[in-house]
């Protein structure tokens, strides 16, 4: 039944594991929380949708080009928590994507989506490390398909020695170094910020240790219209005149790039101008 109601949403892979397995990656807060949003949690499914939409020009992150993930991938996630609910009539299913204090992609890698890549991404061939991954939390104590804990990535180190802030090493992402961070951060940058992301062609996002992965030379493109079409490229200083923030997210509430508001935006494209 899941593996058609998975599919059917458009998810290239899924899987599951028990709650507890996956509480050995939380923190004890992270743990606080996901409790009370599910008290006694049990399982955890998770499921992996891809993004790629071709390389066309531009200056944002690719994941943010299409229709914002947060938006589609609960949604595609709550049409598999209906089914489950007709089931288990009295169990709680909660779908997230990348807003839930559980950690997707260590849930990706103990189910055995994908591949464990050194840039901190999960791998799945062959859409590259192009996917957006979601969560379903649940009370319930769900049949789950067999799994292996994801294998490495070939560990060529191209993303390390790329990395335009040195945000890479052998322990994972640092995250106050990451351009993708960075090019978010509300307010001020630092002297040693505010370079990084003027050296940087986007503005929003980074895409580096992506775009120099080898299972990203030829990804699959995305069977989902949501991210295939009607995609945001680039933005400019005229796309941003004169809107104030809620006429902003009138224009833009619908994609990925908009939680923070024009001001981040603003900034980053006042940096580039100084080059
Ligand atoms: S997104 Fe960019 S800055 Fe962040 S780890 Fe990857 S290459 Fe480095
Ligand atoms: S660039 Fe090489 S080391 Fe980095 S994630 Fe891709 S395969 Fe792994």
């Amino acid at each position: 039944m899941l593996n058609k109601a998975f599919a059917a949403a458009g998810a290239a892979a899924w899987g599951g594991l028990p709650f507890s397995e996956l509480a050995a990656d939380m923190t004890e807060a992270a743990v606080e929380k996901a409790t009370a949003l599910c008290p006694n949690p049990r399982t955890v499914l998770v499921a992996a949708f891809p993004y790629y939409a071709g390389d066309r020009p531009g200056n944002l992150s690719l994941y943010a080009r299409g229709r914002d993930y947060h938006q589609v991938v609960t949604g595609k996630l709550n049409t598999i928590c209906d089914i489950l609910r007709e089931k288990y009539e009295n169990e709680v299913f909660l779908p997230a994507a990348d807003n839930s204090p559980l950690p997707e992609r260590q849930a990706a890698w103990r189910s055995g989506i994908g591949l464990r890549g050194k840039n901190g991404l999960v791998i799945l061939p062959p859409y590259g490390s192009y996917v957006f991954l979601g969560t379903i939390l649940t009370d319930a104590a769900l049949d789950l398909p067999p799994r292996t804990p994801s294998a490495h990535c070939v560990g060529c180190g191209k993303c390390l020695t790329a990395c335009p802030g040195g945000a890479l090493g052998e322990d994972g992402v640092n995250l106050s170094r990451c351009l993708s961070e960075l090019t978010q951060k509300k307010g001020e940058l630092t002297g040693e910020e505010a370079g990084l992301v003027k050296a940087h062609p986007l503005i929003w996002g980074c895409d580096t240790c992506q775009r120099v992965c080898p299972y990203n030379a030829h990804p699959a493109l995305s069977p989902l219209p949501e991210f295939r079409e009607d995609l945001v490229d680039a933005l400019d200083r005229a796309d941003l005149e004169g809107l104030t923030n809620r006429t902003f997210r009138d224009k833009y509430g619908d994609r990925a790039f908009a939680w923070r508001g024009p001001a981040p935006l603003r900034r980053n494209l006042e940096l580039k101008k100084s080059m």
